[in-house]
């Protein structure tokens, strides 16, 4: 039996549901979910809206603003492949739309984020099929 290395993080692994928008991190968009009956916004990707569950969902790109709602600060790695990035930031932005995420911080020391911290979307290009969103301080 093949045992996952190590040293490698988890990547997220694109499946219908979320294909469109693992193709838009690629192209440097974040899409999210519009639902045409209510207008609800949703981050995850879905069949139907969560607030009606209409099936009349549209993506669009994000602005890529947002504000840091929560935070906290990893000092002990979640494993090994995570050891060289502690410590980071792990964030709950809201997104300038509404929906909120989990994201970590690019380029700045995890000890500087605060609440309400302005933070824009930097797309982070881990592989030739993954693009992650993560944000940086404005
Ligand atoms: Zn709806």
């Amino acid at each position: 039996m093949a045992s996952e290395e190590p040293t490698r993080k988890p990547l997220p692994a694109p499946d219908a549901d979320t294909a469109a928008f693992w193709r838009g991190l690629q192209h440097g968009k974040l899409l999210l979910q519009h639902c045409r009956q209510c207008r609800h916004v949703q981050y995850y990707q879905q069949a139907i809206c969560r607030a009606c569950g209409g099936d009349e969902l549209e993506h669009r790109a994000a602005t890529g603003r947002g504000k840091v709602h929560s935070f906290s600060v990893v000092h002990r790695a979640p494993g090994p492949a995570f050891k060289a990035d502690v410590p980071y930031a792990v964030l709950l932005v809201e997104l300038a739309e509404g929906p909120r995420m989990i994201s970590t911080l690019l380029g700045s020391d995890p000890e500087d984020v605060n609440f309400d911290m302005d933070v824009e979307l930097a797309f982070d290009k881990i592989s030739d099929d993954v693009t992650l969103p993560r944000f940086r301080k404005v």
